[in-house]
């Protein structure tokens, strides 16, 4: 599941920039054998997403929990830190598929 996505055409290993450059773009050129193919993570962005919310809801209800009186800040701070460190997961649930054109 989180492995990084290779051409389907020729099994080229693409870098987590390009990755991210390809999944912002509607069609790719491979760089390497010159095929076309599309990159998408929804499948990946919702399993993560969901994994957000089962993990963050509880652990911010148990901060909120172990310590009286919200310490709102503290816990949106690692709400936020936890979401974005779980976008940066998303280049790695992409998977590229080859185009039909
Ligand atoms: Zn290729």
């Amino acid at each position: 599941m989180f492995k990084l996505p290779t051409c389907p055409h020729c099994n080229s290993v693409y870098y987590y920039k390009d990755i991210k450059k390809a999944l912002k773009q509607k069609e790719n050129t491979c760089n390497h054998c010159k095929k076309k193919f599309f990159a998408t993570n929804k499948a990946g962005k919702a399993i993560i997403i969901t994994a957000d919310i089962i993990i963050i809801l509880p652990l911010d209800y148990f901060l909120f929990s172990i310590i009286p009186n919200g310490p709102l800040i503290p816990v949106f701070i690692i709400t936020i830190l936890l979401i974005s460190v779980s976008f940066l997961l998303f280049p790695f649930t992409a998977k590229f598929k080859k185009s039909s054109t």
